[in-house]
């Protein structure tokens, strides 16, 4: 048989039929240990659920097949994965350069739990590869590490280009593969050696389970293989993902292709919409001929994504937006198949709030989902007239307000 195409192995790679009963879905194996034959004799080589779970292992082997790695290993959630990942193949006084325009979490963990491990960073622009080179302290760089697109201003790096960078330094190059997914964009071909995934969002595709994924190339780091090192990881730490949201993952991700493909072609409608429309300063989506990474994207991705962000020229305005959409639900995530919307700068970006990295007060970000577009259209419309008034009422107190007046914005 040829090579079977990605929504084949998302259906069959690791989700075989129950061997006993011939049942189509193999069952959630919801036990924490195994019982053995004799000592150390176990039937299957299982033995406790920390360390393997063959639900855990068919949503494994789904993962790493269709991202094209070697082995793949499942999280309670994404910043376990990254933690995991992390904390395995750094040692202290290692430096990592950062994509500066990413997930808030990262940054947070990163900075605030690796840092006082002794664990130094550098934020860079992920679109100017002589700003990435630079970053690398030669010696001490041992992971590059990358979001594209990024979150929440859909900027697209060059991976192939990062890839070489970290591998002349002889670091790692990890990829947040998060928001494209493996549908549109697999990181291991361009050249990078590790991908993580949140797989709370498109993978789970529900808003119904938290989880996180790490899969490796097949290949070595610091005299060890990739493989062993976040597997040992992941049994000695124990982050790992439990059986029924192991099952959740597996669930989503058969269907990856045909939700990746709706959620493009209505984020897609959706931004030419706004592009048309009084009060949308800027329409941030990859997949418009305008986008500076428009080029890049369509060489290195296979579509461009579900995300828009959007800028409506104040904060006012944004805010006033965020809070009046009734389709697109006010939250934090992304990925599922109903449309949120999220005022990034206080929600997802708090933790950056004040810093070079914060996001711009007058951004929402929109998950479009799968539903029909038209009702997502005039949901958005209507907010958008919400939007537009109370930027007209913050412009005119601002013009009656005494010069130096500045917006009080609640603390989170
Ligand atoms: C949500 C997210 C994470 C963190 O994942 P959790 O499952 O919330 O821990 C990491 N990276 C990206 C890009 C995300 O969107």
């Amino acid at each position: 048989m040829s090579t079977p195409g990605f929504n084949t192995t998302a259906i069959h790679a690791g989700q075989e039929p129950d061997p006993l009963t011939g049942a189509v879905i193999p069952p959630i194996y919801q036990t924490s240990t195994f019982v053995q034959d004799g000592i150390n004799v176990l039937r299957a080589g299982h033995e406790y659920s920390r360390g393997s779970n063959p639900t855990r292992d068919g949503f494994q082997t789904q993962l790493a097949a269709l991202e094209g790695g070697a082995a793949g290993f499942a999280f309670a959630s994404g910043l376990a994965a990254e933690d995991a990942l992390l904390r395995g193949v750094l040692r202290p006084g290692d430096h990592i350069v950062l994509g500066g325009d990413g997930y808030g979490g990262t940054n947070r963990l990163v900075n605030h739990l690796l840092g006082p491990w002794g664990v130094t960073n550098t934020a860079v622009d992920i679109t100017d590869l002589g700003a990435v080179a630079a970053a690398v302290q030669p010696g001490r760089t041992a992971v590059l590490w990358l979001e594209t697109p990024s979150n929440p201003l859909l900027s697209i790096a060059d991976v192939a280009g990062w890839a070489r960078v970290a591998h002349a330094a002889d670091a790692l190059l990890i990829v947040d593969n998060t928001f494209a997914s493996p549908y549109l964009q697999r990181p291991l071909a361009l050249g990078a050696d590790v991908v993580v995934h949140s797989t709370t969002k498109y993978i789970g595709g529900h808003s119904d389970v938290l989880g996180g994924a790490v899969v490796v190339r097949d290949g070595q780091f610091r005299g060890r293989a990739l493989a062993e090192t976040v597997g040992y990881q992941q049994f000695a730490g124990g982050a790992v993902a439990g059986p029924q949201d192991s099952y959740l993952a597996a669930r989503g991700l058969k269907t990856l292709g045909l939700r990746m493909e709706r959620h493009g072609a209505n984020a897609l409608r959706v931004a030419r919409w706004a592009q048309e429309q009084p009060g949308v300063e800027q329409v941030l989506y990859p997949g418009l001929e305008d986008h500076p990474g428009h080029a890049l994207a369509a060489q290195q991705m296979d579509g461009f994504g579900g995300i828009v962000s959007l800028r409506l020229g104040s904060e006012a305005a944004a805010r006033a937006f965020a809070e009046s959409t009734r389709l697109f639900g006010l939250s934090v995530s992304l990925g599922g198949v109903e449309s949120l919307v999220c005022y990034c700068s206080e929600m997802t970006h708090a933790s950056v709030r004040g810093t070079e990295l914060a996001v711009p007060t007058d951004l929402v970000r929109l998950s479009v989902g799968v539903e029909d577009v038209d009702d997502l259209i005039e949901d958005l419309g209507q907010a958008l007239d919400c939007s537009r008034e109370a930027g007209r009422a913050a412009a005119r107190q601002s013009a009656a307000a005494p010069a130096g007046h500045e917006t009080v914005t609640a603390g989170v």
